[in-house]
């Protein structure tokens, strides 16, 4: 949908954002945990040009706003809101790159965004990569105190999580070791460099993309 007054666009479940459907990136709990209403429209969201959003803790969700930040918009408050008048289906994708200064393409996008992949799960591991994952390293620079939630590491980072961890390395061969074979390393980068290597085979990267998201969701849960 191309915003304009925002007013017949839902803010959780329609197409406005390249990052796809918000509800299916942060489930259920999204809208209690940004203070945003399933049902709301864009308008009653983003308010004299700033997005209204609660604090909340969760890491995933505090990403998400900060993504959606990143994503300007300019409400027009009297035109309605509509389809974009040179197609008749939307991509955001396409709109995506309609409005934003284009990056250098980096290599390891093929690893984390796939058309297959789940949006959540490739949310959370471009977290991972983009170490903007809250780790105890960076909770640190809020003044927060705590080590590994796994083994009790005080130096908890990305890296630790993915794998230095004897607890998070011991799962990861759990479920991936078969898949992996003699691939599986402690070190991130180069279990990053490796999955990007295999990023044509989606059932592989699906597996170790969902182990990926779900250790950093367990993670999360512990620090509650
Ligand atoms: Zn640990």
């Amino acid at each position: 949908m191309e915003i304009h007054n925002g007013k017949s666009i839902r803010f959780w479940t329609e197409l406005w954002h390249p990052l796809g459907r918000l509800i299916d990136l942060v489930g259920d709990s999204g809208p209690q945990q940004l203070g945003v209403m399933q049902n709301a429209t864009i308008d009653e969201v983003f308010v004299g040009n700033e997005w209204r959003f609660r604090n909340c803790r969760d890491s995933t969700i505090r990403g998400l706003a900060e993504w959606i930040k990143e994503y300007r918009i300019h409400l027009v408050t009297d035109v309605e809101d509509g389809l974009t008048e040179y197609q008749s289906l939307f991509s955001s994708g396409e709109t995506w790159n309609l409005v934003r200064t284009q990056g250098e393409f980096k290599e390891w996008s093929k690893a984390v965004w796939f058309t297959q992949g789940v949006p959540r799960f490739s949310y959370i591991t471009w977290m991972a990569v983009k170490y903007i994952l809250a780790t105890c390293s960076r909770k640190r620079s809020w003044g927060q105190i705590q080590g590994c939630v796994f083994c009790g590491e005080p130096e908890e980072s990305r890296d630790h999580l993915y794998f230095a961890c004897p607890y998070t390395f011991t799962l990861w061969l759990e479920v991936t070791g078969t898949l992996l074979s003699n691939g599986a390393s402690p070190d991130w980068n180069t279990t990053l460099q490796y999955l990007t290597a295999r990023s044509h085979d989606y059932l592989y990267i699906y597996t170790c993309e969902a182990s990926v998201s779900s250790l950093g969701l367990l993670h999360m849960d512990r620090e509650e």
